[in-house]
């Protein structure tokens, strides 16, 4: 006997249910976004999340699943959706057929990190990227759109934190301010911040051991040049707007280096530690960065499982067959069998028992599945051509002809 590898899991049909909603949902809602559907690999090189993701991010420097094959090249299993989306943007040259894109994926993502709620291996995430535009209404078309899923899913109570990470033309004055306060603490703060020091300071503020001795610090938001204030004015008034739960919160820089201006986190505060269900934001220079022409792009990538977990117990209605046919003996089977492939073949959901229950525990199997309709093939009916449909609600029966076309009549 093995046992699944810690930290990955298995979705049995119960919960299925409930994966397969959640999709629908989102496809649904990402199709009233306009946004397309893009499936990228579940490997790519290394090197392209150390370029994309970055070097001193915690997934690059601790959390990635990287091996290398038998032709020697080094590969990784995608920790994010971001990096494989835009590598296969430009190697396809799509900014050469359209200038703008909404693309949203789907995919498993891995990152070998310590398992608890909410924090798996193997996890999926939802994501969308909007590609060739730097207007502000794109950021909160973002969010407006995790809204618009997390209502229909029944999610209450998310509310977004939203700060802006200026832009290569005011975050480096920044970058200075904030380094001159932070050297004075140094010996106050964890290894890893002592290590972002001079890597990557911003990040200091997002530890999740030293913020809290860090509440006095130089705010981003206050070094804005004009363009990115003008752009942070327009996402905070149109959020205003559209009613959409806020709050700017000056802490927020997000795990990865890519970001510039907007930067967002879902918040379900019912979720305790693991309580951020998603999170993105404006990545203006990334494309570039990778090679690319100078395209700006914003975008965010929604945990699944959180998204379950902020879900709850929501039962998820099932459709019920419309009919169960019941009968006992080979050639009752056989008849049955037909008539069954016939009515799926006519769109209705239909099954038989094959596990040689009697009469009795087929009808209670009929009525677990939830049946609309028996129909009855005994002895007697094999010799009259005629079966027994039961209204499994009403209890009412009628004789009707063993033919497809006759069964649905009835049925429908
Ligand atoms: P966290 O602070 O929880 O580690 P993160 O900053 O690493 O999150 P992102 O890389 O921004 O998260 O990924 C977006 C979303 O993906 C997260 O908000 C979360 O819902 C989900 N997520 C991230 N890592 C995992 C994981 N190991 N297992 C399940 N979901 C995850
Ligand atoms: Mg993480």
């Amino acid at each position: 006997m093995y046992d699944s590898i810690r930290g990955t899991k298995d979705i049995l049909p119960e919960e299925s249910k409930k994966w397969e909603f959640l999709e629908r949902t989102i496809r649904e809602v990402a199709r009233l976004y306009n946004v397309q559907e893009i499936r990228i690999p579940t490997f790519e090189r290394t090197e392209l999340f150390y370029k994309s993701t970055g070097e001193d991010t915690d997934i690059v420097q601790k959390e990635m699943y990287t091996f290398t094959d038998k032709g020697g090249r080094s590969l990784t299993l995608k920790p994010e959706g971001t990096p494989g989306v835009v590598r296969a943007f430009l190697q396809y040259s799509l900014h050469k057929k359209r200038p703008f894109h909404k693309l949203f994926y789907i995919e498993r993502m891995f990152r070998q990190e310590r398992p608890q709620k909410g924090r798996y291996r193997e996890f999926y995430q939802f994501g969308v990227e909007i590609i060739g535009s730097a207007s502000p209404l794109v950021d909160v078309e973002l969010i407006s759109m995790v809204m618009n899923i997390l209502e229909r899913l029944g999610i209450k109570g998310t509310y977004v934190r939203v700060n802006s990470l200026g832009c290569d033309k005011c975050r480096p004055d920044y970058r200075k301010a904030l380094k001159e306060y932070l050297k004075g603490k140094l010996p106050l703060l964890c290894e890893n911040c002592r290590r972002r020091y001079e890597t990557n300071p911003l990040r200091i503020l997002d530890c999740k051991v030293d913020a809290e001795k860090l509440t006095d610090a130089p705010r981003m938001i206050d070094f804005l040049c004009d363009e990115c204030k003008e752009h942070h004015r327009i996402v905070i008034d149109t959020l205003k707007s559209l009613n959409i739960p806020f709050k700017e919160d000056s802490t927020l820089v997000r795990g990865l280096d890519y970001y510039t201006r907007t930067v967002f986190e879902f918040i379900h505060p019912s979720l305790g530690a693991q309580d951020s269900i998603g999170g993105g934001g404006r990545y203006d220079t990334l494309i570039k960065s990778m090679g690319g022409p100078d395209i700006p792009a914003a975008g965010f990538a929604m945990g699944m499982e959180r998204m379950l977990l902020a879900m709850g117990d929501r039962e998820i209605e099932e459709e019920k067959p419309v009919v169960f046919f019941v009968a006992l003996g080979d050639d009752a089977k056989r008849l049955s069998f037909n008539l069954l492939e016939g009515m799926r073949k006519a769109g209705v959901k239909a099954d038989m028992d094959y596990i040689g229950r009697s009469m009795k525990a087929q009808m209670r199997e009929a009525n677990r599945l939830g049946a609309v309709f028996t129909y009855i093939i005994g002895e007697d009916e094999i010799k009259k051509g005629i079966g027994i449909l039961k209204n499994m609600d009403t209890g009412e029966q009628m004789n009707v002809p063993m033919d497809v076309e006759e069964i649905k009549r009835r049925i429908s």
